[in-house]
């Protein structure tokens, strides 16, 4: 017997959710970012949902032949390009478009040997202080590269740091247009947030947005708004049963370190989801959970194959019953991962990329 836990991918959410990044840049093509197997979710799991994106941006090569091996013969782009001579080559043979941000990697390619022209990203250092040239850099990068035979076009891009929040992307966004002006080539400068709240406004040129925690139901500028604020619907579902029943008297405690102690007589029921499943160990005593759809809490330490949740007000739930980690329950009530990642002190980014191996994963 499995235990009982399962993590659902939800194609339609994923549908949904790329249409509304392209509804806010109607413009622009998408790139899917599926970085990190995206974002824990599984590359092969999303691509039904994703495949009506223009393209797929990732990280690594062997991410690359996973989404060519789907099928996919339409733009893949490097995020971060190339690390040595030989992806270049791999880049050749699956045709994939490729980020170039320091000029290491344009003496890769100037010495690569290519049938192929290849088509790169020239990204520039506009604020993030990341990957990239330099604003003042940027030009004479820009004029090596198109001067290299094996290069037969370029596209501009950037990355912002601070779309989410109340800096927004204004200083960057003008340290890229004075840098960019007068040269040619495609922009693509758009995250989630960035898709989502700046795309619209005039100025912001956006010929490709690289929406990533968007496509996946998590707020990129939680808790400003919430994912349903921007009606965005949960890629995963974390659910599991509860396996066992306790009865507290005043004063008796939960888990290790006894962190929970009652102070009237409860149910509790213990369920089959811990950290080595995922579910982060520091969300304290009052993380939020769905229990058969109603909204809960859970009580003491997260263990390490186990945690539990108050059945005070429950009283209809007990052994079997499903308890949503984060994402959507049976009875059609969500709850968003990023409720959970702020209960833990981080990100949904990170709550997702966490799924353990040992999660077994449909698709839906
Ligand atoms: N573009 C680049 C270069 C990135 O590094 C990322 C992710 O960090 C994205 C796009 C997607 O960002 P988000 O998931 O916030 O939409």
């Amino acid at each position: 017997m499995p235990r009982p836990i399962q993590a659902t991918i939800h194609t339609a959410a994923l549908r949904h959710n790329l249409g509304l990044a392209r509804q806010a840049a109607p413009d622009a093509q998408a790139w899917a970012v599926v970085k990190a197997n995206a974002y824990g979710h599984g590359i092969e799991r999303v691509f039904e949902g994703l495949r009506g994106a223009d393209g797929f941006a990732l990280l690594d090569l062997g991410e690359a032949e996973r989404v060519r091996a789907l099928g996919w013969r339409g733009p893949i782009l490097l995020l971060e390009g190339a690390f040595e001579a030989r992806d270049l080559e791999l880049c050749s043979r699956l045709h994939l478009w490729h980020t170039v941000h320091c000029d290491e990697q344009i003496d890769m390619l100037a010495l690569h040997k290519t049938h192929e022209p290849h088509r790169v990203f020239l990204k520039m250092n506009s604020g993030m202080n990341r990957l990239g040239f330099a604003p003042q850099r940027f030009r004479s990068a820009w004029t090596r590269l198109n001067a290299l035979p094996q290069v037969d076009e370029i596209s501009l891009m950037t990355h912002f740091s601070d779309a989410d929040g109340d800096k927004g992307i204004a200083a960057q966004m003008a340290r890229f247009e004075e840098a960019t002006r007068d040269l040619p080539g495609e922009r693509s400068l758009c995250n989630s947030a960035a898709t989502l709240r700046h795309a619209h406004q005039a100025g912001v040129k956006a010929d490709w947005i690289r929406p990533g925690i968007a496509l996946y139901g998590s707020s990129p500028d939680f808790p400003a708004h919430s994912a349903a604020g921007w009606d965005l619907k949960p890629a995963m579902s974390l659910h599991a049963n509860i396996m066992a029943v306790q009865h507290l008297q005043v004063g008796d405690s939960v888990g290790y370190g006894s962190s929970f102690v009652a102070d009237h007589a409860m149910r509790i029921g213990v369920v089959a989801c811990g950290y080595a499943d995922g579910y982060p160990r520091i969300c304290p005593t009052g993380t939020p959970v769905l229990v058969d759809g109603v909204r809960g809490r859970t009580l003491g330490r997260v263990s390490m194959d186990m945690l539990a949740v108050d059945l005070s007000a429950m009283p209809a739930a007990g052994v079997g019953s499903q308890v949503t980690l984060w994402g959507q329950a049976a009875n059609g009530t969500v709850l968003s991962i990023d409720e959970v990642a702020q209960a833990a002190g981080t990100v949904g980014y990170e709550l997702m990329c966490a799924l353990a191996q040992r999660v077994p994963v449909q698709v839906a």
